[in-house]
């Protein structure tokens, strides 16, 4: 049976995720970037919380990880790579290990670029991204290349349409505004500005999406495409090179 997925909103932009098995009742966090709200999902919900995924290092990720531990004993675990500065994790995971939340079993898979370790936990119908692949955009490369995040992004490759990317932060206005200077006549882009704006002025998450709405609109999903290479000004269109290009834009947006 899938993952059941709530989006938790915290601090001030940041989403952590629960992934909840209903067969056997245990449930995942994915990324504490704070454990009150965290603590209330649960209790809302009913729910109980055995594991913590942790997509990687940076603060705003892992902070509230110890008062979480606390309060529930869950397992904690992250990437080996990043294991010394990391919270402490009962498991270190490499790339391809497999996690498992009650009956789901999900794939590791590396996705570095915003940081060297950073690694994506890929369920049948929910991929967790934190600062990877984001909503119509992608992690700032911190600690990595272009190249690498775009080879990592090869990770997606085979996921269904429906799979719901579940990512770190709410930025996906600010990622749409400059998708629209890269790629202006995408219809699928320019609706899914509409819905998003429509969402945040309601004081809806637009996070989780999905892949197929990351394929249709993310520049970074698009980078084969000769509007974008055109876009980006990248003759022969190689798509790493795109990627690179549209990322440094982006950085100077
Ligand atoms: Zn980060
Ligand atoms: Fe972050």
């Amino acid at each position: 049976m899938p993952l059941t997925v709530a989006t938790v909103p915290c601090l001030s932009d940041n989403y952590a995720f629960l992934a909840h098995d209903p067969e056997t009742g245990a449930t995942a966090c994915i990324d504490v970037p704070d454990a009150a709200p965290v603590l209330a999902e649960l209790d809302r919900r009913g729910w109980r919380l055995t594991d913590i995924l942790l997509t990687h290092h940076h603060a705003d990720h892992v902070q509230g990880v110890a008062v979480l531990v606390a309060a529930t004993g869950a397992a904690v675990t992250g990437a080996a790579a990043d294991a010394h500065r990391l919270p402490p994790l009962d498991r270190a995971v490499a790339p391809d290990d497999r996690v498992a939340v009650g009956t789901a079993t999900g794939r590791v898979a590396a996705v570095p670029g915003h940081t060297s370790g950073h690694v994506v936990y890929l369920f049948d119908g929910a991929a967790f991204t934190g600062d990877s692949l984001m909503a119509c955009g992608c992690g700032r490369l911190f600690e990595g290349t272009a190249d690498q995040m775009h080879a990592g992004f090869a990770a997606f490759d085979g996921l269904p349409d429906s799979t719901l990317i579940c990512s770190g932060h709410e930025y996906t206005a600010a990622n749409i505004r400059f998708a629209l200077t890269v790629d202006p006549a995408n219809p699928a882009l320019r609706a899914r500005a509409a819905a998003v704006d429509a969402a945040r002025a309601e004081g809806r998450p637009t996070v989780p999406s999905t892949l197929g709405e990351e394929r249709a609109t993310n520049p970074y999903l698009r980078v084969s495409l000769p509007e974008l290479a055109a876009a980006a000004g990248v003759p022969g269109g190689d798509p790493a090179a795109v990627f690179a290009a549209i990322r440094r834009a982006k950085d100077q947006f």
